[in-house]
């Protein structure tokens, strides 16, 4: 098994002297590459802090973190940025989606950062939202989709550029229980068949019976 990411020794201070909050306390974590995680935990505990380091957002103040074997935690902002653009796919909660163009064309944006020509981002866009089951929506925008249509359009952009690894945060936190289920069986199905590894975070106890692991944070620690 390849090791996807490996997290050593990390921590994150917020602020210093007697307000510091110590948002993640010394994680030490392996995860395998085609891995699809939870990170569940209590508002605060550093769902989103933790996701952020890993994808380069934000910087630790200690510790290590490698992701294949490019070491994140050590990178320039130029080369996180670059980094982060071919190797990291982001799934939010309110979708991120720009309103006024179709789903096509939100993936299609996405791509031209690539430098794929115009041929190949057309395929390629096609082929994502094929795999989200929009295929016949590629047309609509935002607004004539719905929240979990919207949910897929922003999931067929994260795999667009061929991520390693996909970072989700509170991704199922705006749906209803039944289009939740739909889309953690979308993601587990992508971690398998693109072998990509995924964390989502999350404090719906659906995901438990969808993913490989869950992985409990509390106060910024791992408690199991
Ligand atoms: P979660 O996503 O699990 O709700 P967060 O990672 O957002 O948790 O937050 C973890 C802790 O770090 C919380 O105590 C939060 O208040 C604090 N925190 C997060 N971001 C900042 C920031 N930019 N400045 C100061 N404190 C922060
Ligand atoms: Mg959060």
């Amino acid at each position: 098994m390849t090791t996807a990411v490996n997290i050593e020794n990390l921590n994150r201070v917020y602020g210093r002297g007697e307000t510091a909050v110590n948002a993640l306390q010394n994680l030490n974590l392996k995860i395998d590459a085609g891995q699809f995680m939870a990170l569940k935990g209590r508002s605060g505990s550093g769902k989103t802090t933790l996701l952020n380091c890993l994808g380069g957002l934000d910087k630790p103040t200690s510790g290590k973190i490698t992701i294949y074997d490019q070491v994140v935690s050590e990178m320039s902002e130029r080369d996180v940025t670059n980094w982060r653009k071919k190797e990291v796919g982001f799934v939010f909660q309110a979708f991120g989606l720009l309103p006024s163009l179709s789903a096509y064309e939100n993936i299609e944006l996405m791509l031209r950062i690539t430098g794929l020509g115009y041929r190949a981002r057309r395929e390629r866009a096609m082929s994502c939202l094929e795999k989200v089951g929009l295929g016949p929506w590629s047309t609509h925008r935002p607004f004539e989709l719905s929240g979990g249509q919207n949910q897929r359009v922003a999931i067929a952009r994260a795999i667009a550029n061929e991520p390693k690894i996909i970072l989700a945060d509170e991704a199922t936190g705006e749906l209803d229980t039944n289009t939740a289920v739909e889309i953690l069986t979308l993601f587990q199905q992508i971690a398998k068949t693109e072998n990509v590894t995924i964390l989502l975070a999350t404090h719906d106890h659906l995901v438990d019976e969808f993913v490989d692991e869950v992985l409990q944070l509390q106060d910024g620690k791992i408690v199991s």
